[in-house]
């Protein structure tokens, strides 16, 4: 959970009939064509990531003729957003809208002080930051109690001193309002829109969705855990990784890093990078785990690219380390394990757990520093 495509969000706008273009999920060109045929030129080519700003990135493209929806379909669907590093797989096609003002709305959950902090301007659009930054003052902000009663005539004298009039100013107001509601009725912690547009015709139109959805309240939305931006957030390592019960991180270094705790993994990370090595992944079992997730998250690391050298850092509390030990050794005598491996015991039936390694061919270190030091050397091709 966390973020949601801006698909789902504009599906949970429409539940509270907030004005929305119509619009269709495409995952090839020729779909994309199909879809601009059944809207009608022009359309809007957007892409379904995991992240925002995808205007300036050139992921979001208007196309006049049905050879540009083909054309910008192609481009995109190759793309690979930076951001989230995910290949582009899907793409909302959606009616084009003739934009004359671009309003910016944005609201808050503040647990601290139990209000939903809300944000709007009626200078909206891909350049909010920068508005943020030079001219604050163009930003209004209002504090709304949780639970309370809000309705579109709070924010409609604010929005007539920033010039918006007639039926533009009153449905922006209740647009406000009722993302003020959903935000209590469907636990989101952030709901945005930027932009909201006034049309050349006088319409108002949600054009961009951004929801952030708590993640505590999954389980008064069971729904959302078949969401498409659950199957998208996580690579398919990661998706076998959270399934097998580990925590699992590339972090594009060189040494893979198998902690028992993540506390552990987060100060061997950090140790690693002081002798001079860059963890490759961050692979925590945690407490309590076996020889089954031991080999799981062995296997899982040596499918990184560019792994060096392997530390198995496992201080064993709850861990039974001769449980540690047995993992390790399924993995080596299973998995391709053609890099240095350097372990470190210390707890729990250490002398039972170093014991089965000896018998295996295999040396552990005891104390944590020279583990972590040989395994950067190894790395370094210096062992
Ligand atoms: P973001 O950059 O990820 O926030 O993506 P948006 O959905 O906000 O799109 C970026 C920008 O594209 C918007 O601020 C608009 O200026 C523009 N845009 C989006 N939809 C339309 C549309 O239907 N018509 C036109 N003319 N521009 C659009
Ligand atoms: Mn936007």
């Amino acid at each position: 959970m966390g973020l949601i495509l801006e698909t789902e969000g504009k599906a949970l706008f429409r539940k509270y009939n907030m004005p929305l273009s119509k619009s269709i999920l495409v995952t090839s060109a020729e779909e994309a064509k199909d879809a601009a045929q059944e809207l009608g030129l022009p359309v809007v080519v957007k892409a379904q990531v995991l992240s925002g700003g995808r205007g300036k990135r050139g992921l979001i493209k208007l196309a006049k003729t049905e050879d540009e929806v083909i054309q910008h379909a192609i481009d995109i669907l190759s793309r690979t957003d930076e951001k989230s590093n995910k290949p582009v797989t899907h793409l909302l096609i959606e009616e084009g809208a003739d934009i004359a003002q671009e309003v910016f709305v944005s609201m808050v959950y503040d647990s601290f002080t139990l209000e939903t902090l809300v944000l709007f301007s009626t200078e909206g659009g891909v350049n909010i930051e920068e508005l943020a930054k030079e001219r604050p003052e163009a930003i209004d902000h209002f504090r709304i109690p949780y639970g309370e009663d809000v309705y579109g005539y709070t924010f409609m004298p604010t929005l007539a001193k920033r010039g918006m009039k007639g039926k533009a100013k009153i449905v922006t107001g209740n647009i406000i309002a009722t993302m003020v509601k959903m935000m209590e009725k469907e636990d989101l912690s952030l709901c945005e829109i930027n932009p909201l547009v006034i049309t050349k015709d006088n319409d108002v139109l949600v054009l961009d969705a951004r929801i952030i959805v708590d993640d505590d309240s999954i389980f008064r939305h069971k729904e959302r855990e078949e969401y498409l931006s659950e199957k998208l957030r996580y690579t398919d390592a990661e998706a076998e990784a959270t399934a097998a019960g580990l925590s699992y991180v590339n972090l594009g270094g060189e040494i893979g890093m198998l902690s028992v705790g993540a506390g552990l993994g987060m100060a061997t990370a950090d140790l690693i990078q002081e002798f001079g090595g860059t963890p490759l992944n961050f692979l925590d079992v945690g407490g309590g785990a076996g020889e089954e997730k031991v080999l799981k998250a062995l296997d899982i690391m040596t499918r990184d690219e560019g792994l060096k050298s392997i530390l198995i850092n496992a201080f064993g509390g709850i861990t039974r380390l001769d449980q540690v030990a047995e993992g390790i050794i399924s993995a080596k005598n299973k998995l391709n394990l053609d890099v240095p491996l350097v372990i470190r015991l210390m707890g729990t039936n250490q002398k039972e757990g170093i014991a089965l390694l000896e018998d295996a061919g295999l040396a552990a270190y005891e104390e944590m520093e020279p583990a972590i030091e040989a395994a950067v050397k190894a790395a370094k091709g210096g062992q």
